[in-house]
C-alpha cells in the first residue's frame, strides 16, 4: 500500500529587495530559480530545511548576479565585508557572521557557528580565525570584487542596493530553517553591520510557526526587528501570506517609508512574499506545485 500521508516541504528563496533595473531583472530571476532547484532538489531527496536553506544560499553566493559572496558591493574602502546569519526551526538557535572579508560562503561559516560554538554570532577578524580553525581555505578579497561592483564604486553609488540573498524551508520531517547573506549596502562605512546577520530582524525560525527570511535596507529593518515582529503575527495564527501583508503596518509604523521586503513560510508550507520597495525578485516551490514558480514583483513603494 502506498502512503498518501507525505508531510509537505516547500522553499522560498530571495534575491534581495530594492530598485531593480530593467538589465538585472533576468539574471535576479534566473539565479532565484536555480537556488531554489538545489533547494528544492535536497529537499525532495529527503534533506533537512537546514541543509536546503545552506545549499540554496551557497548557490547564489557564487553567483556574481547578488550581492553576497563574490559579486558582494564594497564599502568605502573599496573593499567587500559581508555578513550571514542562519536559524535551526527546531532547537531556534541561531549562528552568524559578520564582516567577513576571505571566505566564499559566509552562510556555512554562520551555520559552524550555530553547530560548533556556544556562540551565536562571530564577527571580522575572531569569525575569521574561526573560519580557519573549521578548515575553511582563505582567499584574498579582491576575489570577492567583479567589474560590475567596481564601476558602482567608482560612481560612489550609495543608492540602495537589491540583490543580498535569503532563503526559509520545510522539510518532510516539519523543520523549519531560515538563512540569509549578504554584501551589505553600498560605500557603507567599513565595520558597519546590518540586519541580515542578526536573528529577529534579518532572520528567524521556530518550527512551530514558521520561518522568515527580510532584505532592503538594513538599518529600517534591524530597528523595527522585522522578522520578529512577521513571526509573532505567525504565531497568531496567520497564514503565511497573511502574515506577510500584515506586517506592511506594523513595518512602515515603526519606521515610516521604510524599504524592506520579506518572504514568509508558514509551518504547513504556505508562503507568503511582501515588499515596500519597488522590487523583490523571488523563486519558490512546495508539495502539490510541480513546477519554480519565480517572479519579479513591481508595485508602488
Ligand atoms: N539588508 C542588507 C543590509 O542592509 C542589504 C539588502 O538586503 O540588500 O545589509
Amino acid at each position: 500500500m502506498t502512503s498518501h500521508s507525505q508531510k509537505p516541504i516547500a522553499i522560498v528563496v530571495h534575491g534581495g529587495a530594492g530598485d531593480i533595473p530593467e538589465e538585472r531583472r533576468d539574471p535576479a530571476e534566473a539565479g532565484c530559480r536555480a537556488a531554489a532547484a538545489v533547494g528544492w532538489d535536497l529537499l525532495a531527496g529527503g534533506a533537512s530545511a537546514l541543509d536546503a536553506v545552506e545549499a540554496a544560499v551557497r548557490a547564489m553566493e557564487d553567483d556574481e548576479a547578488f550581492n553576497a559572496g563574490r559579486g558582494s558591493v564594497l564599502n568605502a574602502a573599496g573593499e567587500v565585508e559581508m555578513d550571514a546569519g542562519v536559524m535551526d526551526g527546531a532547537t531556534r538557535l541561531p549562528g552568524a557572521v559578520t564582516l567577513i572579508r576571505h571566505f566564499r560562503h559566509p552562510i556555512t561559516l554562520a551555520r559552524l557557528v550555530m553547530t560548533r560554538t556556544p556562540h551565536h554570532i562571530l564577527g571580522g577578524e575572531g569569525a575569521e580565525a574561526f573560519a580557519r580553525e573549521m578548515g575553511c581555505q582563505p582567499v584574498p578579497n579582491d576575489f570577492f570584487i567583479t567589474e560590475r561592483r567596481l564601476a558602482q564604486y567608482r560612481k560612489r553609488l550609495q543608492t540602495e542596493t537589491a540583490d543580498t540573498v535569503g532563503a526559509v524551508a520545510l522539510d518532510a520531517a516539519g523543520n523549519v530553517a531560515a538563512a540569509n547573506s549578504t554584501g551589505g549596502v553600498n560605500f557603507k562605512l567599513p565595520g558597519r553591520v546590518g540586519d541580515s546577520p542578526l536573528p529577529g530582524a534579518g532572520f528567524f525560525a521556530d518550527n512551530r510557526f514558521g520561518a522568515v527570511a527580510t532584505t532592503g535596507q538594513g538599518e529600517h529593518i534591524l530597528r523595527s526587528g522585522l522578522s520578529f515582529l512577521i513571526m509573532r503575527l505567525l504565531a497568531q495564527g496567520l497564514s503565511a501570506q497573511e502574515a506577510a501583508v500584515r506586517a506592511r503596518h506594523s513595518f512602515l509604523d515603526w519606521v515610516p517609508a521604510g524599504r524592506a521586503g520579506w518572504i514568509v513560510l508558514d509551518a504547513s508550507g504556505g508562503v507568503g512574499i511582501f515588499h515596500t520597495t519597488r522590487n523583490i525578485s523571488y523563486a519558490w516551490r512546495t508539495s502539490g506545485v510541480d513546477a519554480c514558480v519565480s517572479g519579479l514583483e513591481a508595485q508602488d513603494a
